[in-house]
């Protein structure tokens, strides 16, 4: 994408249709009218999310020896959030316009301004951005924005539970137990993706603020440091480790800023964080954050459960409570970064001469929906035969698109258009030289390979 689109609303908007109209993304519960911000994936989607929630697991489970992985139950106990301090602490703060009566977190009236200490007075000469009355707002209130329920048919005090607001908590409850079945040694990690639920007060932008959204966790766990280097230097590994990852993913470096937080703002847990932020159309926002947790979490749990939740050297035998680093991915908006990046609108000339717009994803082939899609020439059965013999050869080691519909132009395009990062296309020579096009996306330069080495060129390319 060129720089000067970068910060655009219109790029947001095309984006969007984008999503819609190839059937990556489209609002859930539509016949009925639609529920506010909620999103489902369409055939495209769900392989382009898939394909970021392998490719994180694969990089960080698989290509480590010291994290594994865990997939917790979703619903968790009230005492688990007593513990962690989410019941107490997981906070928004909510005014009301007095005149229009519509409700905003204070820290998006004025940045930084939340917490417990905000009062209204510092909200004297704000604008409502809803209606535009100044300074009219009620008292800053604290909401839980966690998603509470009940288990079982009869609802009491009892019986309440609450969706998980992160996937952190779970890898510290289960901690022990995994610390005994797993046989690992500190510095050790435990990794979790799946859905969190928040109760945001507003939602918006697309995919970037949502209700249910689905996070990539780890709980890195290190030994309790004697000076502010000794987790400094696991907290800076963290930092390198998500950069490499935003590269491989595909999201535009130049448009990512990494933040300190300041001790105020810091989540109740955490002794530093660094936010990574990204430059959306809608402004420089939160895309990953990274956080020494400390050992508050394991100590909570300890101290709320009565269970032992420290850590035994095997050396020494000496039992201490391990200290956290937190790398916390979030899957959709990593998904909204890798689209923004990925656009490009290109200034083709076609087969006539004319000029015109080619819109091309760029996505890493990872992530890429489809790898590779195959297009006979025309719609002849001899030609289809042969279609269908190559997409055998691959098996069901990716997913492939094939299209016999349109000129073989339009389909490139389309092509393009969702990322696929090769067409595949058998013509009538195919069937004297048994050999096939295969055209790339990026440079849309065409080479001729043999059929049967088809499946060997797209799977060296997959990683
Ligand atoms: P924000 O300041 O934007 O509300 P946060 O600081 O509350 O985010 P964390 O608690 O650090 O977010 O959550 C870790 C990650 O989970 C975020 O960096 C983001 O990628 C993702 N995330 C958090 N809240 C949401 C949400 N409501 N919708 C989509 N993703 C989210």
């Amino acid at each position: 994408m060129s720089d000067k689109m970068a910060g655009s609303p219109a790029l947001m908007d095309k984006i969007i249709r984008l999503a819609r109209n190839r059937g990556f993304i489209f609002p859930g519960s539509e016949i009925y009218g639609g529920l506010q911000n909620s999103w489902d994936y369409g055939p495209l989607g769900v392989e382009l999310k898939k394909n970021i929630k392998d490719l994180w697991w694969r990089t960080f489970v698989w290509g480590r020896p010291d994290i594994v992985g865990l997939d917790a139950n979703i619903i968790m106990g009230t005492r688990v959030w007593e513990a962690s301090g989410h019941l107490a602490g997981f906070n928004d703060v909510l005014v009301e316009c007095k005149k229009c009566h519509a409700r905003f977190r204070t820290d998006e009236l004025i940045p930084g301004f939340a917490g417990k200490k905000a009062s209204s007075r510092g909200l004297d000469g704000i604008a409502c951005q809803a209606c535009g009355t100044k300074g009219q707002f009620t008292a800053p209130t604290p909401f839980n924005t966690m998603f509470k329920t009940n288990l079982g048919p009869a609802e009491s005090k009892d019986s309440v539970v609450y969706l998980r607001p992160e996937t952190a908590q779970a890898m510290f409850t289960d901690f022990t137990e995994i610390m005994r079945v797993s046989r690992r040694r500190l510095p050790f990690g435990i990794a979790q993706m799946g859905k969190a639920f928040r109760n945001e007060i507003t939602t918006g932008n697309f995919i970037f603020r949502l209700r249910e959204f689905e996070q990539m966790e780890i709980e890195y766990f290190i030994e309790p440091p004697k000076t502010r280097k000794d987790w400094e230097k696991y907290f800076n590994h963290w930092l390198k480790e998500i950069r490499k990852w935003l590269k491989l993913v595909g999201v535009d470096s130049r448009r990512i800023k990494e933040v300190e937080v300041p001790a105020g703002e810091r989540a109740h847990y955490s002794e530093r964080t660094v936010d990574i932020e990204f430059q959306y159309p809608f402004g420089q926002k939160e895309l990953y954050g990274l956080a020494y947790r400390t050992d508050y979490d394991l100590r909570a749990h300890e101290k709320h459960s009565g269970e032992n939740l420290k850590y035994r050297d095997p050396k020494t035998g000496k039992e201490f409570t391990p200290h956290v680093i937190e790398p916390s991915l979030g899957v959709e908006r990593t998904i909204l970064a890798v689209l923004l990046s990925a656009y490009t609108e290109e200034q083709v000339k076609t087969a006539k001469g004319t000029a015109e717009v080619r819109v091309v994803l760029k996505l890493p082939m990872a992530i890429a929906p489809y790898k590779a899609a195959i297009l006979p020439l025309a719609d002849k059965p001899e030609l289809v035969k042969v279609g269908e013999s190559i997409r055998q050869s691959l098996g069901a080691l990716m997913a492939t698109d094939f299209d016999i519909t349109q000129s073989i132009g339009k389909r490139y395009r389309r092509q393009d258009e969702i990322g696929t990062p090769y067409c595949i296309t058998v013509d009538f020579d195919s069937l004297k030289d048994k050999k096939v096009t295969v055209r790339d996306r990026d440079s849309m330069k065409q080479i001729r390979i043999k059929i049967e080495e088809v499946a060997d060129y797209l799977k060296e390319r997959l990683t």
